[in-house]
């Protein structure tokens, strides 16, 4: 039987799109060369962050509208699974310590009713005391008060994947332990690096994460972008699950539904072993994270995490077909976002393989079009 469809990759950009492609009525077979949801996918933090609203511009509207629906999508996977993600909009704090941040969060505090109203609901941006959060925030940190944002939530990474899969098994096709090597186009052959196993599909979708870059190269003769490493971290500690997140100068503290708070993250060019957990890297942000969060100083480490996340050298997300007439799709690259954007990149891809009304453009610079151009023009 031919697929219309086999994914590369089974991470969130991944299991979104074999999500949506299922729910378009296309044949879907999705592969990992390791179990799905190990890669990139399998970490703890699981921040989902907007833009903020002191401007507006395609790429901002494109992640508000996805954190806005997402709830939804979230209710219905749940419904669907049987099983929970951890998702909750439960909001983020920035302790404001200077008066150029002070400003800037002002022109957000007057920017959000304009452009968080997102159709019936308006998120609110506020300006506070530390008062109410002077146990959960250090107030040290926060001499001209807080930031206090209604659009912040949280997911856990490995329950979202893990409630994916069970919404898919039985209905599509998933090969975990099957390593992609390469497409031949015009026979339809998806075949394994080892040459010993074959797929056979109309199209193809790369979102093997960072990986995706290497397996481009040979259809662009580009590179398109690079993995970073990070780490990030657990805490045990019980009755927090309902505060806001906290962030502060690239360091969060994101409290979990089930009695821990995930903290994050470091990030790393150069590195050798993906999984491999570099204590001295850990230490910066985890000493951070305990002194923005003092209530972190007595809760034990339960767990270091180490992965990779993808980054496109233009900056964004690449999402779409590799050119046209071509049966090669691609989606990567979501960096430091990818769990507050993928169901929305992986439902514009969907839509474009499958010919239906395009619902959710994507935004010019996300386009692969753009990454190809702008690999071009920078050698
Ligand atoms: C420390 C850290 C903290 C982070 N915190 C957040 C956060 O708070 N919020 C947020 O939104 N994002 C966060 N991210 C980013 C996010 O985790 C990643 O951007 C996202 O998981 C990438 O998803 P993906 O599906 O593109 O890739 P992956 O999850 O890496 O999935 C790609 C999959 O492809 C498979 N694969 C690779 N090559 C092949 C091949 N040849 N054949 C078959 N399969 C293959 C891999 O096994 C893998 O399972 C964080 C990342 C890190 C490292």
């Amino acid at each position: 039987m031919i697929s219309d469809l086999v994914i590369i990759g089974a991470g969130i950009c991944g299991l979104w799109t074999a999500k949506f492609a299922l729910d378009a009525g296309l044949s879907v077979t999705l592969i990992d060369k390791g179990a799905c949801g190990s890669g990139g996918s399998h970490g703890v933090l699981g921040a989902l962050a907007p833009h903020l609203p002191d401007s507006s511009n395609e790429k901002k509207r494109f992640h508000w509208r996805a954190l806005d629906e997402l709830p939804l999508l979230i209710e219905q996977l749940e419904e669907e699974s049987g099983l929970i993600t951890g998702y909750g909009r439960t909001g983020r704090l920035m302790p404001v310590r200077v008066e150029g941040f002070a400003k800037r969060m002002q022109r957000c505090v007057d920017g959000a009713p304009e452009h968080w109203q997102i159709g019936k609901w308006s998120y609110g941006f506020e300006m506070i005391d530390v008062g109410p959060y002077a146990h959960w925030i250090n107030p040290e940190l926060a001499p001209m008060g807080l930031v206090h944002d209604e659009m912040s939530a949280r997911v856990a990474p490995r329950l979202l994947t893990k409630a994916l899969k069970a919404a898919l098994s039985g209905r599509v096709k998933i090969i975990e332990g099957f390593e992609f090597g390469h497409f031949d186009e015009a026979a339809g052959r998806v075949v394994s690096r080892d040459g010993r196993q074959e797929i056979r599909s109309k199209n193809i979708v790369l979102a093997a994460g960072y990986e995706t870059y290497s397996l481009l190269e040979p259809f662009t003769g580009l590179q398109l972008g690079e993995g970073t490493k990070g780490h990030s971290a657990l805490f045990g500690l019980e009755g927090v699950a309902d505060l806001p997140a906290l962030y502060d100068n690239g360091v969060y503290v994101v409290p979990h539904s089930d009695g821990t708070v995930a903290v994050g993250s470091s990030s790393q060019k150069e590195w050798c072993d993906p999984h491999e957990i570099e204590e001295d890297q850990c230490v910066s942000f985890m000493e951070r994270a305990v002194e923005l969060c003092p209530s972190l100083n007595k809760a034990p480490v339960l767990a270091k995490w180490a992965g990779i996340r993808p980054r496109c050298f233009a900056k964004d997300p690449m999402v779409g077909q590799l050119g046209e007439g071509r049966n090669v799709y691609v989606l990567t690259g979501g960096f430091k976002i990818s769990f507050g954007i993928a169901h929305r990149l992986a439902r514009a891809l969907v839509e474009q393989i499958s010919g239906a009304q395009n619902a959710s453009a994507l935004p010019e610079s996300y386009k692969v079009a753009y990454h190809l151009a702008e690999a071009s023009r920078n050698g």
